[in-house]
């Protein structure tokens, strides 16, 4: 369990499944934009990963990853 950096509420157990080394809750996070998308690397399911926008090279390889997923 984690509390928000900033407000001090919880953080969702499912927020951080997907970030798990975020620092803040979604509401504050909002400050911070993360690039995001489902990513289905196995056929069953599928799992959304984010990366931050100034992370050039992160953004390229998930758009990548997602156009090849289709
Ligand atoms: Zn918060």
């Amino acid at each position: 369990m984690r509390t928000c950096a900033r407000c001090k509420s919880m953080i969702p157990t499912s927020r951080l499944e997907v970030l798990p080394e975020t620092q803040t809750c979604v509401t504050c996070s909002g400050v911070q934009k993360y690039v995001g998308a489902m990513v289905y690397d196995h056929k069953t399911a599928g799992r959304v990963v984010f990366v931050r926008p100034e992370n050039k090279q992160a953004v390229h390889t998930l758009t990548r990853f997602v156009n090849r997923g289709r």
